[in-house]
Parts: structure tokens; C-alpha cells; sequence
């Protein structure tokens, strides 16, 4: 049996409080952590150690914990227009930055039409193939003022929008484009009229809209059009006509991509590029001309000397053209930050890119609480 003065040091023992074992990570552990490293022939320390239980490996705490979060997290919006975004998520692993490209790409809603209703085709694009391109073009629109349509509801103003298509190619003429402008809204729902048996009862549309949406406030200025007034559907020759219907719905990527709203959603490690010995004069000036990125630059040292310095590394690709070059291979050193990612996102239009990443945020929020709710 262990005594209690046993007991008590076998609970305050600690490996790293003996005097023989060195505090903190060595400096090559510590780069080891923090950085992937693009040797010439294959990258290295790729992999992510901050994980619950990664510091039993690592003799050191380095696994998540939500006060080093708070304080390291961290976004800096580079550049944002109305579709594209760049920011610098800095503080976060791999796994976190992954989610959101993924929830960006597959589970954030858009509208989409999803059912054509094709009255007369005599293009030479089949009804199958013209319904797939019509069903991939972009709708500015929110989703969020739309309802998903499930298998047992009415299409109705508040989870279907209709687009008419009427366009004939005059014969005599020469042939003509049909693009998305053609496209024309009609807030009142479908046009088209379904055969019923009954001839006494009134005529019913493929839609069953109680109100007009033009009458809602976010419509009543801003007719709903495709993203793009110029985006080819198909080519008419003289006298060729197409009318069809046009049904949108709300969904999400993971069902189909044309329900994506984002273009793409990527991600990149920031590059470090570190020159491990000084690089001068005639070498200088060839490492200059082997990176294809201008990364590197020139700097007059005075006495007629020159030395290369690292001008530009967040342009570098890691292409690794520099480590191919034998006089270069172990005097740069290629990295990767491993917690600060360049992250790009590009709309295809419905919602500019920072209120798309502000959604994405909600969406993983609410799979976290939902993990917790059922854990506890
Ligand atoms: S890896 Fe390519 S882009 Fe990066 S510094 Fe070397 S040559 Fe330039």
C-alpha cells in the first residue's frame, strides 16, 4: 500500500518541473509545429497537432482551448467587392478553416430553378439539356426572404419565384442569341395553365400565389433577374422559337451545385519564404529572375555589392522553382504558416461574400450547439 506522502507526490508530480528536463519546445519543435516546410521533393510537417491530446505527444500544451482562441483569433479583410473576398483568418487549425469552406460550398441556400415547363422548343438544344443550363444560372436574390418547398407544399409567393422565357427568331433574318435577360419575372406566379377533366371548374396555374410578390417591400423596387443580363442560354436560327417556364426554389449545394452560392470557396496556407544564408551578386540577381512571382528583390549593399531579400512572400505559390536550382536548395527555405489562412470566397451573386462567410458562421454555431445539446 502507498502512503499518503506517496499518494501526494505521485498527484503533484509533473515531468516538466524536474530540473534535467528543458523548459518549453526546442526551437525545431516549434517549427515543426507551427510550420509546413516545401522541401524539393516532397512538403513537410503537414500535419495539424492542435487537437485535443495532442500535447501527450508533444510534451507541451498546444491542444484547443477556447481562452487561447479568444485571444488569437483573428480576421483581416484584405480586399471585398460585390462578389469577391479576400481575408486572413489567422489563429485557427485546418480542420475549423476546412468547415467553412465547406459549409460555404454546400449547406448555405440560394434559389435555383429547379422545374422548366417547356411549352415549345424548336431550337436545336433538346428540352433536357436547355432545362439543365437554365436550371445553373444565378438569381440575385436572398434566399433568406424564401421558404424551402417540400414534396407536400403548394408552390406559392412565398417559396417558389417564376421566370418566363418567349423568344422567336423572325425568318428572313439572321440568327440571334437568347440570353438571360430574356428571362423575364412574374411576381404572380405561373402562367401556364394545367388540363383538368373538369371544364366547369377554373382553370388552375402550376403555382398557387395569394399575393403578388412585387407587393412585398424588398421587391417592390428590385424586380428579381438572373445575376447576369448576358449569359448565354442557346442560339436561335431564323424562325426557331422557345417558350418555357421557369420555376426557382430554395436549396443547397450538397443537393445540387447549382444551388451553391458561391462560385468557388478556397483556401491557402500564407506562405513564408526565409533565405537561410545571404544570396549575392550574380546569384542574387538569377534568384531574382527564377521566381515567377517576384517574390524577391535586389538591395544595394553600397561597394558595388548586391544582395537578394525577400520582397513579396505572400505572392509566392510555393511553386518551389527556387529549390530546383542547386545553388538555391539549401539556402531557401519554403513555409507554411500553419495557422493563418488566405481565404477567398467568390458569389455567384445572391449575397455578397462577408454576409455569405456571416452565414457560415451561424451554420457551424448551430452545429455546435446542437453536438452540446445532445452531449449534455
Ligand atoms: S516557391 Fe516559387 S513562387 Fe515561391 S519563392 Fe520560390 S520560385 Fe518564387
Amino acid at each position: 500500500m502507498p502512503t499518503q506522502e506517496e499518494k501526494t507526490f505521485a498527484k503533484n508530480f509533473d515531468i516538466n518541473k524536474l530540473s534535467d528536463v528543458p523548459e518549453g519546445l526546442t526551437p525545431q519543435r516549434k517549427l515543426k509545429q507551427s510550420r509546413g516546410v516545401s522541401k524539393n521533393d516532397a512538403p513537410v510537417h503537414t500535419q495539424g497537432d492542435i487537437y485535443s491530446g495532442a500535447y501527450v505527444m508533444g510534451m507541451d500544451e498546444n491542444h484547443v482551448k477556447l481562452e487561447n482562441f479568444n485571444e488569437n483569433f483573428k480576421v483581416d479583410v484584405i480586399s471585398c467587392t460585390e462578389t469577391d473576398m479576400e481575408f486572413d483568418m489567422i489563429g485557427i487549425d485546418a480542420a475549423l478553416a476546412n468547415a467553412f469552406r465547406r459549409i460555404l460550398i454546400a449547406e448555405l441556400p440560394s434559389m435555383a430553378i429547379e422545374k422548366v415547363f417547356i411549352a415549345n422548343n424548336t431550337s436545336v438544344i433538346i428540352d433536357e439539356v436547355l432545362a439543365h443550363r437554365i436550371g445553373l444560372i444565378p438569381i440575385a436574390v436572398d434566399p433568406r426572404l424564401f421558404e424551402y418547398l417540400s414534396e407536400h407544399d403548394q408552390p406559392n409567393e412565398k417559396n417558389t419565384i417564376v421566370f418566363k422565357l418567349h423568344v422567336k427568331c423572325p425568318k428572313g433574318g439572321s440568327r440571334m442569341n437568347v440570353l438571360t435577360n430574356e428571362l423575364k419575372w412574374l411576381p404572380n406566379g405561373s402562367e401556364f395553365l394545367k388540363e383538368s377533366g373538369d371544364s366547369t371548374s377554373k382553370p388552375k396555374t402550376y403555382t398557387s400565389f395569394n399575393q403578388s410578390q412585387d407587393s412585398f417591400p424588398e421587391f417592390a423596387d428590385n424586380p428579381i433577374a438572373p445575376t447576369h443580363p448576358d449569359i448565354l442560354i442557346a442560339k436561335l436560327s431564323p424562325g426557331q422559337e422557345i417558350e418555357l417556364e421557369a420555376h426557382a426554389v430554395k436549396g443547397i449545394g450538397k443537393t445540387h451545385a447549382k444551388w451553391s452560392p458561391v462560385g468557388t470557396a478556397w483556401y491557402r496556407m500564407l506562405p513564408e519564404v526565409v533565405l537561410l544564408e545571404e544570396v549575392e551578386d550574380e546569384h542574387a540577381e538569377r534568384l531574382v529572375k527564377v521566381c515567377p512571382q517576384n517574390v524577391f528583390d535586389i538591395e544595394d549593399m553600397g561597394n558595388g555589392k548586391k544582395r537578394a531579400t525577400v520582397a513579396q512572400p505572400r505572392k509566392c505559390t510555393l511553386c518551389r522553382e527556387c529549390e530546383r536550382d542547386d545553388d538555391f536548395v539549401h539556402r531557401v527555405d519554403l513555409r507554411s504558416v500553419k495557422n493563418h489562412f488566405i481565404f477567398k470566397i467568390e458569389s455567384t451573386g445572391s449575397l455578397p461574400p462577408d454576409v455569405l462567410f456571416t452565414e457560415a458562421v451561424k451554420i457551424l454555431e448551430a452545429k455546435c450547439e446542437t453536438v452540446i445539446a445532445e452531449l449534455s
